[in-house]
């Protein structure tokens, strides 16, 4: 069954009022309940075979092992007539407005299915639900919203409640929304808001790995995605070398102090200009997706490295992450050790040729070093802990295909991932480290 998701954007606030509603509370509650009782009398009862397992092991397999249990299955009534049977029973002796009926019917059969899913799934027993706590769902037919005013209708023409929204503190935050349904309590109003949004639906997570002079990322769906931003990288060395010039001459001329403020922000523009492009870029060739990065501020804690080129390659890392983080839907993981942690099994990594290749000191596994860094954040983010059946099913699996057409597109070339201690266990052929980045996107830099 396909679940639509709603394409709503709702808020809900309280308003507190000093009504006497408890009379209707309770008759509400009342109403509520009869209309459960009769949906559950009528309810039709079959009973049902049903198949269950359990696994057993047979060597390094398991097995299914099937049998069968008697169920009892309940049958909700739904007919058009029992429902109209049902309002007419309930209408008996009501004195308040009648829309109310609908709204504890639709109420009833949504406790009465809740109610069924969790007996279905072993969670609830074959007891009637009662309703314990006295509230009203008043839906649009029952109030009125006109000049910063919601006009309940309790009895027509007889009791209605007012309830002054012009001067309430969330006013401003709701401005463009409608209002949609309402729920009275004792001493409270619970009122919610809501606007139509875009339909997003998110579909795959991709783990980036922010480097100097790139951005790795990784998804079971992309595959390994590689971004070059060493142009990035370079309006900065390129600016920091004329700064220094331009200082050097600035300390014994005061006159020019004004250049060298100018060329920073030039450095700075340049440089903002081409992340906001990388990021506008990124959220549009990876739609519906939530973007997973190192949380930089934690980062702090776990590094003690030089800190000169890291400053630089930093103040980028946060602008793109907070550029993204207004374009696309972005998650912030615990980047300790995901670097140097393997994504099989968790083992410490040592770096092989000038680092750009790690091997795992405990299963050997051995990939690109900003690739085992994108995988773990991935795995960081999905909440998947390194383990080989992880891995496997998370990785290798998914990726076989990808990784068959590569190595048919790149048979007869000899890669720099051919010496044979590289060689990945779980790939006789080289596969990972053979691999090449599947994009690999040129940022233009703003002239
Ligand atoms: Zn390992």
């Amino acid at each position: 069954m396909k679940v639509q998701r709603s394409s709503y954007k709702i808020l809900s606030y309280k308003i507190k009022h000093s009504y006497d509603v408890e009379e209707f509370l309770s008759s509400y509650r009342y109403l509520l309940q009869k209309a459960i009782d009769i949906i559950w009398s009528n309810i039709e009862w079959i009973e049902k075979k049903q198949r269950n397992h359990y696994l057993i092991r047979n060597g390094k397999k398991f097995e299914r092992k099937h049998y069968y249990v008697k169920r009892l299955i309940p049958l909700i009534p739904k007919s058009r007539e029992f429902k109209r049977s049902l309002r007419n029973t309930l209408l008996e002796n009501w004195d308040y407005a009648s829309h109310y009926i609908d709204s504890a019917i639709k109420v009833a059969y949504s406790i009465i299915n809740s109610w069924r899913r969790n007996y279905l799934r072993g969670r609830r027993g074959g007891n009637k639900p009662l309703v314990k706590r006295r509230f009203i769902r008043v839906k649009e037919t029952l109030y009125v919203y006109r000049d910063g005013k919601i006009r309940v209708t309790v009895k027509p023409r007889e009791f209605y409640l007012e309830f002054d929204l012009s001067k309430a503190w969330f006013k401003k935050r709701v401005e463009d929304y409608d209002l949609g349904e309402l729920i009275l309590k004792e001493n409270e109003l619970i009122i919610t808001f809501r606007k139509p949004v875009k339909e997003t639906r998110i579909t795959e997570y991709i783990g980036w790995d922010l480097n100097k002079c790139s951005l790795d990322g990784f998804s079971p769906k992309y595959g390994w995605i590689k971004i070059d931003l060493r142009r990035l990288y370079h309006i900065h060395r390129v600016h920091e070398v004329k700064r220094k010039k331009v200082q050097s001459i600035a300390s014994k001329k005061p006159s020019l102090r004004a250049i060298v403020s100018k060329q920073g922000r030039r450095e700075r523009n340049r440089a903002k200009d081409s992340i906001h492009k990388l990021t506008t870029q990124l959220s549009m060739m990876f739609p519906n997706i939530v973007h997973g990065f190192e949380d930089l501020e934690k980062q702090r804690m776990y590094t003690k490295r030089k800190r000169h080129n890291r400053d630089i390659a930093k103040q980028n890392w946060k602008q793109i992450i907070q550029y993204m983080s207004y374009k696309a839907r972005v998650k912030l993981v615990d980047p300790y050790n995901t670097s140097s942690t393997c994504p099989m099994c968790g083992g410490k990594v040592m770096k092989l040729r000038k680092g750009q290749i790690v091997k795992c000191r405990k299963c050997g596994l051995t990939l690109d070093r900003q690739l085992c860094g994108a995988i773990n954040i991935y795995l960081r983010m999905c909440g998947f802990p390194q383990s080989p059946s992880t891995f496997y099913h998370v990785v290798i699996k998914r990726m076989i295909p990808w990784w068959k057409m590569r190595m048919k597109a790149l048979e007869g070339v000899t890669t720099n991932g051919d010496e044979g201690g590289d060689k990945p266990p779980m790939n006789p052929g080289g596969g990972l480290s053979l691999m090449n980045p599947k994009a690999y996107i040129d940022l233009p830099i703003p002239m």
